[in-house]
């Protein structure tokens, strides 16, 4: 499995958004084509950011290259909204300095225009079912989902230009494949937009293709509820691509719906400071007495679309637009430098650094050193100022204390001299 690490740091920008993209470069060990994969431009069409984020976790690049930003439009994202600083993708024409996606923008259009660059694909969810003929209000010519959105049909002298000629291939591939409903067929949608329409002169793929760079939009369905559903779809739209295009891949899972929604439903992990990290999966609804700093915590993520909402009283943790977890902090300086602990896990000694989980087959022991006060929450001991040189089980705990659902992982803090250290997370298997 590949997990890319990603830094966020939460302080804001005084004109500017406060979440800057990701950017994911995946080479393949043989030289070919590069598929620039761009996620999340507005940030209520999950579809369209939650399938990138599972090709940076889990595809593999062969030959040719991947650049992937999940995570265009990360402030809207974790707002669940179109454009909190209005549409984006009506940006790409003109946008003042004033304009808090200026420097995404202008950051995200250097990239497309990058000479290394073969072809982009921006991924949206589309209202209702796109149809050539007029069927109903929902499948009809002026609905965007289950469409290959181009702008023209070619690109004259550019290599992967035939824009329509691409599309057809995708239409094809994913008719003929497992569709979980007859009328999630995909169709392509030309909106002819340097003739006909104005508002996508505006957008990412018509500055691409002014820039002589192929781009179409893939664009699952509003309509379809089921967030799996939309992300195989993406998935295999992109895949059609990349086999047109000759990029080979690997992808450590079965191209399943079933898959799909067990991938999904990983959050993976989360680290704070270097000295406390959570498995986000599992994580309870609320955490309370989480020590970190007043301001300048970093949070960091195994999941491309983790990030934090400060919310005064609490850090809410964010996978994409889906609320995980609500940290409620105790401050401290930490200044403490020390690093790790010794432990004795089901008899044999360990050193272990804070910010690491062992596994508990039995029982724990943290070793008595002078250099800490040690606190296991939710194991409760009378007239003692720190939990060391005790043999633990399980049971000693107090169930709701743990910081997971299934009641398995506990904390272990360290402090010196009223200050904290650092966490290890106790896990009983
Ligand atoms: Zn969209």
């Amino acid at each position: 499995m590949r997990i890319v690490l990603t830094l966020f740091l939460t302080h804001a920008l005084l004109f500017g958004a406060i979440r800057h993209f990701s950017i994911h470069e995946m080479d393949g060990k043989e030289a070919g084509n590069k598929l620039f994969i761009i996620g999340g431009i507005h940030g209520d069409e999950p579809g369209g950011y939650f399938a990138p984020a599972l090709v940076v976790q889990h595809y593999t690049i062969k030959k040719g290259s991947l650049l992937v930003v999940p995570n265009l439009n990360f402030d809207s994202i974790v707002q669940n909204r179109r454009g909190i600083y209005g549409d984006m993708n009506r940006k790409f024409d003109h946008i003042d300095q004033s304009d808090p996606d200026f420097e995404l923008v202008t950051h995200i259009k250097s990239l497309i225009t990058d000479p290394s660059v073969d072809f982009i694909i921006n991924l949206h969810d589309g209202r209702g079912f796109y149809r050539t003929t007029w069927e109903s209000a929902i499948f009809n010519p002026r609905a965007w989902g289950q469409a290959y959105i181009i702008d023209q049909k070619t690109i004259d002298d550019v290599k992967f230009g035939n824009l329509d000629e691409v599309t057809t291939l995708m239409v094809e591939a994913l008719n003929q494949s497992n569709l979980a409903a007859n009328h999630h067929q995909f169709d392509v949608k030309n909106t002819y937009t340097k003739d006909k329409d104005e508002q996508m002169r505006m957008s990412l793929t018509y500055y691409a293709i002014t820039h002589l760079k192929p781009a179409l939009a893939i664009e699952t369905s509003k309509n379809i509820t089921e967030l799996d559903t939309k992300v195989l779809y993406q998935l295999l739209s992109m895949e059609a691509l990349l086999n047109h295009m000759g990029i080979e891949f690997e992808r450590d899972f079965e191209l399943t719906l079933e898959e799909v929604d067990r991938l999904l439903a990983n959050y993976g992990t989360m680290n704070l400071n270097n000295r406390f990290s959570i498995s986000l999966s599992d994580a309870r609804n609320a955490l309370h007495f989480i020590p970190m700093r007043k301001e300048g915590n970093v949070f960091e993520f195994s999941h491309p679309l983790g990030t934090t909402i400060d919310r005064g009283s609490y850090h809410q943790v964010m996978i994409g637009n889906i609320p995980v977890a609500k940290l409620y902090p105790q401050y401290f300086s930490l200044t403490c430098n020390a690093k790790t602990a010794k432990i004795e896990v089901d008899g044999h000694v360990q050193t272990v650094s804070f910010g690491e989980t062992v596994h508990i087959k039995n029982t724990f022991n943290v070793l008595k050193d002078e250099a800490f006060r040690v606190n296991l929450i939710g194991f409760v001991t009378k007239d003692r100022d720190s939990q060391d040189g005790i043999t633990v089980q399980k049971s000693d705990f107090i169930s709701r204390f743990s910081i997971d659902r299934s009641e398995t992982a506990f904390r272990a803090e360290f402090y010196d001299n009223g200050d904290f250290c650092g966490t290890i997370t106790v896990v009983f298997e």
